[in-house]
């Protein structure tokens, strides 16, 4: 895939990731009480995913205090479900949503392997050769993502 297509996004500046998700989960009508609006700004800001763990040491630097891994899973599965950040299995970690895709809609995520970087893109070739291969398969759908791992754009010019 080329990088310049028109779904892939330049990177915004973190403060304005950090709007976006909150004002895609007011969009949205989901509630955010003070402990998942910390976890989704925290997700929003940082430029990479980020693991359960590593939210608990920064969630701890930034207030004193380490919140209990129970109360960040039960954050992150709420801002799972409804659809604000992603999961990735493949670094078993987490992200703010940053795309304004669908429910339904295939997400690729470019995992750049050097930086840690990860670019959220999707695009109507891909939806339609996702729905031409399921049928093929007699398969229904439930989760369309992919992730890719490789090197970014940034990464690729360095080597
Ligand atoms: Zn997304
Ligand atoms: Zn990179």
């Amino acid at each position: 895939m080329r990088p310049e297509t028109p779904a892939t996004r330049p990177s915004p500046p973190a403060q304005k990731c950090a709007e976006e998700a909150t004002s895609k989960a007011a969009r949205a009508g989901v509630p955010l009480t003070p402990g998942r609006r910390r976890i989704l700004d925290l997700l929003a800001q940082e430029r990479k995913p980020l693991g359960a763990y590593q939210m608990i040491e920064k969630i701890g630097e930034a207030t004193g205090k380490r919140p209990a891994p129970i109360s960040i899973y039960r954050a992150l599965d709420f801002l799972l479900e409804n659809g604000l950040i992603h999961r990735l299995a493949s670094c078993n970690s987490y992200l703010a949503c940053r795309h304004g895709h669908g429910d339904k809609e295939p997400i690729v995520f470019l995992i750049c392997e050097k930086c840690g970087q990860v670019i959220e893109a999707s695009s109507a070739e891909l939806a339609e050769g996702l729905v031409t291969l399921a049928t093929r398969e007699h398969f229904q759908p439930r989760m369309q993502v992919m992730e890719i791992a490789g090197l970014c754009e940034a990464c690729c010019l360095q080597t």
